[in-house]
C-alpha cells in the first residue's frame, strides 16, 4: 500500500495530515507527503524522526513560493489558489515518474486529478461534519455565510470543490462519534453512498449480468413497496436443496421478488440451473420474479421506490446499502461477522426481522447444514412480517 497525502496549504490540513501518515507508516504503509518547501521546512523534523524510527514517510517537495499564512493581503489570496491549482501537472509527474499505478491498491488523500491515473481518492477538508454542512441542518450554513452550499464550500475558503468532492471514492473526517452526536451519522449517510450517477449505482463492483434498461423498466413497472429484494451473499454456497427451498418459499408468497443467484464455479451453479429448468420454476414465476444469475447492479435496485425489503445474508455492505435507501431487512445470516450483523439490525437498531437462522454455517460446511432454513421460515419472515405485515419499507422508511 502506498497512500500519497497532499496537503492543501493551510496548517488545519498539514498538521492532521502528518499524523495521518504517521499512522498510517505505523501500519506499515508507504507514505508520500506531497508539500511545498515552505511547508516541508515546518514539518521535516517530524518526518526525520518517524524515518529514525524506522518507519517510511516521504517528504515530497513541489516547488511553490509561499504559504497561505504568508500571503500579503487578502486580495492575493484567489491568486494563491490559482497558482496552487498549477501543483497538479508536477504532482501527476511525480506519481507518473514513480509508477504508483504499480503499487496497487494506492490512496491519494486530497490528491488533484486522480482519474486519469487510475488511483483512488480519498478527500480530506480538515472539517468537522457538522460544518462540512448537513443538508438538514441550517446552522453550519448561517454561520458560514450565504455563499456556502450544502456540502459545498466554494474557494478560495477550500481547495476542493463540490465536483472533486462528488468524484472521490472516500471522505475521511477527523473525528469522533461522541463529540458529534447525530452530525456524524447524519454526514456518512450524506456522503458514504454518494453513487447519484446512475451509471455509478449500476456499475459498483463489477460487470452487471442484466441491462440496466431492463432492470429499471422492470422496477418502474412494480407498484411502490412492493417487490422483495433477495440477495445471500457473494461467497455463500448453500447446497441446491436450501436454494430450491428459497425459490419455493419466494414464490409460495406470491408478491414480487428479485432473486440474485450467485453464479460460480465454486459451486455447482449449472445444477441448480437444471434443476430450476426441469421444476419449471423459473417460468412459473415469469410474471412475478426476475432472476438475475450473476452480478446485480445492488445500489441501482435498492434506491429504487418499488423496493419493499431485503432478504439478506447481513453482509455489512449489503445491509448497510439498504438501510441508507430506508429499506428494511430480513434476516438470513450464515457465518462470521453476520450473526452480529443481524444482532445490530434487528436487536438494536430494529430495522430487521430474523428469518430465524440458529446456528451458522460453516464456509465450507455447508453440506451438513442441509436445509435449516426451510419454507415456512421464510414466509413468515418475510412475507407475513417485511412484505405484507406493515413492517416493511413504511414502518422502516422513517428511519432513513
Ligand atoms: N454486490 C452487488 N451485486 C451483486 C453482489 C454483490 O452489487 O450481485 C455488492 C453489494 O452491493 C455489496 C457487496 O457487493 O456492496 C457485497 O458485500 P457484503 O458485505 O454485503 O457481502 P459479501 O458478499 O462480502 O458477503
Amino acid at each position: 500500500l502506498h497512500f500519497v497525502l497532499v496537503p492543501p496549504m493551510a496548517q488545519g490540513h498539514l498538521i492532521p495530515m502528518v499524523d495521518m501518515a504517521k499512522m498510517l507508516a505505523a501500519r506499515g504503509a508507504l507514505v508520500t507527503l506531497a508539500t511545498t518547501p515552505c511547508n516541508a521546512t515546518r514539518i521535516s523534523s517530524t518526518v526525520d524522526r518517524v524515518n529514525d524510527s524506522g518507519l517510511s514517510i516521504t517528504l515530497l517537495r513541489i516547488p511553490f513560493p509561499c504559504r497561505f499564512d504568508t500571503v500579503p493581503c487578502p486580495g492575493m489570496i484567489a491568486r494563491f489558489y490559482r497558482a496552487f491549482g498549477m501543483l497538479q501537472q508536477p504532482l501527476e509527474a511525480y506519481l507518473e515518474r514513480h509508477e504508483l499505478r504499480h503499487f496497487r491498491p494506492v490512496h491519494v488523500l486530497d490528491g488533484s486529478d486522480c482519474e486519469k491515473l487510475g488511483i483512488p481518492r480519498l478527500v480530506f477538508h480538515g472539517m468537522c461534519c457538522f460544518s462540512a454542512g448537513l443538508p438538514q441542518h441550517p446552522a453550519p450554513r448561517r454561520a458560514l455565510g450565504p455563499r456556502v452550499g450544502p456540502r459545498g464550500v466554494p474557494s478560495p475558503v477550500y481547495a476542493c470543490p463540490a465536483e472533486a468532492e462528488d468524484s472521490a471514492d472516500g471522505v475521511v473526517v477527523n473525528s469522533f462519534i461522541e463529540l458529534e452526536h447525530g452530525c456524524a451519522e447524519a454526514y456518512d449517510r450524506a456522503v458514504s453512498l454518494r453513487n447519484e450517477a446512475k451509471l455509478d449505482k449500476f456499475e459498483r463492483g463489477n460487470n452487471s449480468s442484466i441491462d440496466e434498461g431492463t432492470i429499471l423498466q422492470w422496477l418502474e413497472s412494480m407498484k411502490p413497496c412492493s417487490v422483495l429484494y433477495t440477495f445471500l451473499g457473494s461467497q455463500s454456497r448453500l447446497i441446491l436443496a436450501q436454494l430450491y427451498e428459497l425459490g419455493r418459499a419466494l414464490e409460495a408468497s406470491g408478491h414480487p421478488f428479485i432473486w440474485v443467484i450467485r453464479k460460480s464455479k465454486d459451486y455447482n451453479f449449472l445444477e441448480f440451473q437444471r434443476l430450476l429448468i426441469k421444476d419449471d420454476l423459473e417460468e412459473r414465476v415469469r410474471e412475478l420474479a426476475l432472476l438475475i444469475k450473476g452480478w446485480a447492479p445492488q445500489i441501482l435496485i435498492l434506491s429504487q421506490p418499488s423496493i419493499k425489503a431485503f432478504l439478506t445474508h447481513c453482509g455489512w455492505n449489503s445491509a448497510l446499502e439498504a438501510l441508507s435507501f430506508g429499506v428494511p431487512l430480513a434476516t438470513w445470516p450464515l457465518f462470521a461477522k453476520q450473526l452480529l450483523n443481524e444482532a445490530l439490525t434487528v436487536d438494536v437498531l430494529g430495522v430487521g426481522v430474523r428469518v430465524g437462522v440458529r446456528t451458522p454455517v460453516r464456509w465450507g460446511d455447508e453440506e451438513r447444514a442441509g436445509v435449516a432454513v426451510r419454507r415456512d421460515m421464510i414466509e413468515k419472515a418475510v412475507v407475513e412480517r417485511t412484505v405484507t405485515g406493515g413492517g416493511g419499507r413504511e414502518k422502516w422508511g422513517k428511519w432513513r
